[in-house]
């Protein structure tokens, strides 16, 4: 028999042969948004790659509700990385509208997606053609922590309008919102994501419905006034209903992170993607048009994650 002294030495030395390598492993954990949406597909798709690519890193990217809670999550270190709208990142790191007394210094920018345009879907009953035709009806507004409930809430003050201009606004979740326009529980849902879409795709075939243009001298300004919106169009024919292209505004995705993370592991993140870059591109349809030299700069205003900017001065893609 074994005496406790030789059991207690081989457990220590079995522990310590296990010290190294669980060490060396990182988990990491990207906030993405609701499961029927692009940020997802974004998340999954960048942990597809890393962990392919590294044995040390482990990389997991749960549902989230969107932009603010993915930043909010970044901010508390409760996550490493995440997916945020462009005009979020930017108020985040400058301490500006929902942020205001609430700067995130330490947000970082890695690189942006997809462009992402203010997508408003009515019922073709309830006759909405333009935003301004939204008073007085149900619309769902969406989920608390979303990009789209707080864009919502800009473009509402800049019109000078607010939540009691509707009839209802409702904050169910993007995987709940086809269904609540099916049902005629809302005349109209609002979704900020990349096209096609799935989830749009579901509204557009399960119900009658139609893409809502959004313009206006309050949209304008909102474009001339702030560099992370810009004018964009959802093409005509992309979803049932809407043969015609429609006009509104939109951001980009983009993926942030903090300065408290690692360089290294930002580096072996941006790395393992555009290594990598046909298989990501090809992992959803709104990534299809993604270039390299734009996802490094566009819709970026924090300052660039110093492991991401390693990765583009090695490649030659800055100075
Ligand atoms: N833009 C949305 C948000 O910031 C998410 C869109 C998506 O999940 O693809 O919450």
């Amino acid at each position: 028999m074994k005496s406790w002294k030789t059991l207690a030495s081989a457990a220590i030395s079995s522990m310590a042969m296990m010290a190294p390598s669980l060490a060396a492993e990182k988990f990491i954990t990207i906030g993405t948004g609701g499961q029927t949406g692009v940020y997802f597909v974004v998340g999954q798709s960048i942990c597809k790659l890393v962990n392919r690519a590294s044995k040390d890193i482990k990389c997991t990217a749960p549902s989230t509700g969107g932009s603010i809670a993915n930043i909010n999550a970044i901010k508390a270190g409760d996550m490493d990385m995440g997916v945020a709208q462009s005009d979020w990142q930017y108020h985040a790191y400058n301490g500006s509208s929902k942020f205001e007394g609430d700067k995130f210094d330490k947000l970082r920018a890695v690189f942006s997606v997809h462009g992402e345009p203010f997508t408003v879907i009515a019922r073709q009953d309830a006759d909405i053609s333009n935003f301004d035709d939204l008073k007085d009806k149900r619309v769902n507004v969406g989920n608390p922590g979303s990009g789209q409930l707080a864009t919502m809430e800009v473009l509402l003050e800049a019109k000078g309008w607010s939540m009691d201009d509707f009839a209802l606004a409702s904050e169910l979740k993007p995987a709940e919102q086809a269904a609540a326009l099916g049902d005629n529980k809302v005349d109209a849902i609002v979704y900020t994501v990349g096209h096609p879409n799935g989830s749009i795709q579901e509204a557009t075939t399960t119900t009658e419905a139609n893409i809502v243009t959004v313009d206006g001298d309050a949209v304008k300004g909102l474009i001339d006034d702030n560099p992370f919106y810009a004018e964009a169009t959802i093409p005509g024919g992309m979803y049932t209903g809407t043969d015609d292209d429609v006009k509104t505004f939109g951001v980009k995705a983009t993926f942030v992170s903090s300065s408290d993370v690692d360089d290294e592991v930002i580096y072996e993140v941006v790395k393992a993607v555009f290594e990598n870059f046909d298989r990501f591109r090809k992992l959803h349809p709104a990534f299809a048009n993604l270039k390299e030299e734009e996802m490094i700069a566009a819709g970026l205003s924090a300052p660039l994650h110093d492991g991401a900017a390693k990765y583009y001065k090695e490649k030659g893609w800055m100075e």
